[in-house]
Parts: structure tokens; sequence; C-alpha cells
């Protein structure tokens, strides 16, 4: 028998459908066998003994805005960053690189940054706005993973929200290419009048935000979306729902028949609109932080899976554009891809009593299938080996210190958390320990399988 590359021996072995203790065995990146104590020796034993093994945090929804604008973030720091918290595959948004990625050059130039400095694996999304309808071929032939539409402004001059001939054209233009199209579902002339309108008087603080982009605007915009979807055929995912009506409409759809899956994030499970006036500028995002009544209709939604897809949406900004108290001015973005993995195990398994088998399926298994990456998202032999252990007896608090982010700023930050990644490991070789990344960078581009019918995923 072959000598093997790695053994992780004795771990609680999260896959979707089961925790047990087992070995994994690992040869030239891949799994190879799952079961308890494996015989033999490899070059590399890891005891995991005490600690869980989850399969890598598939986080299909990050902003590392390299190439153009590195200074916000960039691969290596963001990267770094999702080593750190567990995460070994990212997908990342054509916004808000410049340029924008909205064609096969923009493709490669990005593929290009990433290749260089990702410590994680990487897949690409393209745009989908007015000026590059024409090029989602191309796009595709490269490689994209899908394609990202703003319904409201993106608040970036150079990526144009999409309007509704745009997105319906480019909805029937995803389907015949067989890749879904992700969409920021707010409302956008509700949500520019009520912001012109509060900022003409003079009306600029958190709340007056908060009211901009009311509750509706992300319902109705989903509506849209999900009627488009269905007349289209295309493949939707709504990035970070905020509210519970939202996912409410998207479950219906899914009941019907519609080929959609719902987003959140750990900012919008964490926190609500409180906290954004008490944290102010860190914590500003679009769509905003919401009620509690919002915060706990998500979390029974993603208990009972009528949220299939837990992402980051790390998207942070240079300082200057994260600081002041004119809230329509500040950069709308959270930086969280670090505290993912953490913060929805102790606020959703320690806390709240998700199974991990849950919280493998949303974090990892279904996002990989979502975007078919068929090699990643789970802890069984022929995927890669993509894994984070886990200490789930640790707490520790996070310091801004601790963040592996460019500008270390999160309002995650101060948080103590009820578990902590202790190691991660990316096709087989450790990339990061107890928070800090190891080894050089060695991320490579994930490209979507082939076009295979994926069954829904069924709701718990
Ligand atoms: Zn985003």
């Amino acid at each position: 028998m072959k000598r093997l590359d790695l053994l992780v021996r004795g771990g609680a072995v999260i896959s979707s459908d089961a925790e047990s203790i087992a070995d994994i065995a690992v040869s030239d990146g891949k799994i190879v066998e799952v079961t308890p104590e494996i015989s033999g020796a490899a070059r590399e034993e890891i005891d995991a003994r005490g600690l869980h093994v989850l399969p890598g945090v598939v986080d299909v929804h990050v902003h590392f805005n390299e190439p153009g604008r590195a200074n916000w973030e960039g691969w290596a720091t963001g990267s770094a960053a999702c080593a750190a918290g567990g995460t070994t595959t990212v997908a990342e948004m054509p916004l808000n690189s410049h340029p924008p990625t909205l064609d096969g050059p923009s493709f490669d130039a990005k593929e290009n940054a990433a290749g260089t400095s990702s410590r994680v694996d990487f897949a690409l999304w393209g745009g989908l706005t007015p000026v590059n309808l024409e090029l989602m071929e191309e796009l595709a032939e490269r490689g994209v993973i899908g394609f990202k539409a703003f319904m409201s402004s993106s608040g970036i001059d150079d990526f144009p929200a999409a309007d509704d001939a745009t997105l319906f054209d480019g909805m029937q233009r995803a389907a015949s290419l067989g890749l879904p199209v992700a969409v920021h579902a707010e409302n956008d002339a509700l949500t520019s009048a009520l912001a012109a309108r509060a900022i003409a008087a003079g009306q600029i603080g958190a709340r007056d935000y908060l009211a901009s982009r009311p509750v509706i605007a992300e319902v109705e915009a989903i509506a849209r979306a999900i009627l488009f979807a269905e007349e289209t055929g295309c493949a939707l995912h709504v990035v970070h729902v905020s509210t519970g009506r939202g996912v409410a409409q998207i479950a219906a759809a899914r009941a019907r028949g519609v080929d959609v899956t719902a987003e959140t994030c750990p900012h919008y499970l964490v926190f609500d609109e409180d906290d954004l006036e008490r944290l102010g500028a860190t914590a500003k995002c679009a769509p905003p932080l919401r009620s509690r009544c919002e915060v706990d209709q998500l979390w029974q939604a993603l208990a009972q899976r009528d949220i299939q897809i837990l992402a980051s949406d790390h998207s942070p900004g240079p300082p200057a554009l994260k600081t002041g108290d004119d809230f329509f001015r500040i950069w709308g973005g959270i930086s969280g891809c670090q505290s993912l993995l953490t913060s929805l195990l102790s606020a959703g398994h320690i806390a709240r009593e998700i199974p991990l088998t849950e919280l493998a399926t949303i974090t990892a298994a279904i996002p990989a299938s979502r975007l078919r990456m068929t090699a990643k998202g789970s802890i069984a032999a022929g995927y890669d080996a993509d894994l984070v252990l886990v200490n789930l007896r640790e707490s520790f608090t996070l310091r801004a210190d601790d963040l592996r982010y460019r500008h270390k700023q999160s309002p995650f930050t101060g948080m103590t958390f009820s578990s902590r990644p202790k190691r991660t490991i990316l096709r087989g070789r450790t990339v990061a320990i107890d928070g800090t990344a190891v080894g050089n960078p060695r991320g490579r581009l994930v490209t979507p399988g082939l076009p295979v019918p994926v069954p829904l995923p069924a709701r718990r």
C-alpha cells in the first residue's frame, strides 16, 4: 500500500449526516479513507483527540478587492484571515476590485493576483451588469462560478446596478450557460429615494440610515428576483438575506420547485439594529442590521434549513471610509470572514444547540454543491482534504491584534466565543494553527464541475 501523506487521528469527525470518532487518511491532497483506527503510517500524523473535525468552510461571499483596491484588503491578508478562522475555499465577488470582474481579461487579472497570494482555494464570481451582458459567455469560458447582480446601487461607480431589463436578460443568459445568478436584493427606487430624503433633511445618523433601507425594500426585490428566475429557469441565489419575510418567500418558492437558495451572514444572526448605534461605522452594512425580532426569525429559519447557506460577506474598506457620524457616507461592509465559523459554532451550536452536522451542511456541503465545487465541502473519500479542527471547550476573546485583515477593524472584535479553530488544513497541508497562517500561499482556482442536476437540499 502506498504510504499516506497525512493521518488525522481520533477526532470527532462531522459529516452532513453523522458524527463519529474516526481517523482520516490523506494522500495527494485527497481524503482516501475515513474510519476508526486506520492502520499503517503516514508522513505526518496529527492527534485530533478531544477536537471536532469539520469540513473546511466554503465561504461563497467575500470581497478581497484585489487587483485595484488591495489597500482595502487584498488576497494575502483576506485569505490569511480565512485560513485562521477555518475557511478553506472562498468564492470571491466581482466587485470591489478594479477592474471589476466583468470580462475575460479582468478575470485573468484576478486569478493572477489570487494565484500569487491566496492561502485558501478560490472560485471567482463574474458580474452581471448593464455594461457586460455580452461578455457573460466569455466569463463562463474562463470558469466563473456564477454571476452577481446588484438590484440596488453597489456603492461603487464601476459596478452599475442591474435594472429589471438587465437582470431579466442576464438571467436568461446565465440559464443557458448553466450557471447561477446571485442577487443583492433591495429595491433601488425605494432605498435611493428614502436616502435622498433623509440626507436633504440632514438626518444622517444610524437610525436614519436604518429607516432608509426598510424590510419591504428587501422583501419586494426578492419577490421580483424569484419571479424572474421562475420565468427564465435561472438558478437564483439570494445573498445576505436579513429578514424573516425575505426567507419565507424563498422557502415558499422552493416549495413550488423554484431553484432558489437563501444565504445569510453571521452579522445578521449575532447583531441587531441597536448594535449599529452601539458599534457605529464598523457595523454598517446593506441590507442593514435588523430588529431583534428579525434576528430571531433568521435563527429559526436557519435551524430548519430555510436558510441553506451561511457566508461572511466579508467586505472591508479603508479606515478613512469606516469612520465618522454620517451613516450615509460610511462604507457599507463588515469584516467577518475570520470569525464566521467560530461565531456560528458559539451562537448556533453551543448557545442554540443546532447540531454540528447541520452547521457543517450550511457552511460547507451545500455551498460547495450549490456552486458545483465537486471536490469540496465534505469529509469523505474522494474529496479534497480540507479540514478544520476545532475545540468546542476553549473560549477566547477576539482581539483586534488577532485579526489577520489588512485593517484590524470588525464588529466582532471584543466578543468572547466559546469555541476555537485550532488548525486548518487545505488539501492535506496545514495552513493555519491557533489563529495564525503558516506555510506559503498555495491556493488554487476552483471552477464549476459538470452541470449535473443537484437536488435541492431538503427542509429539516
Ligand atoms: Zn457582498
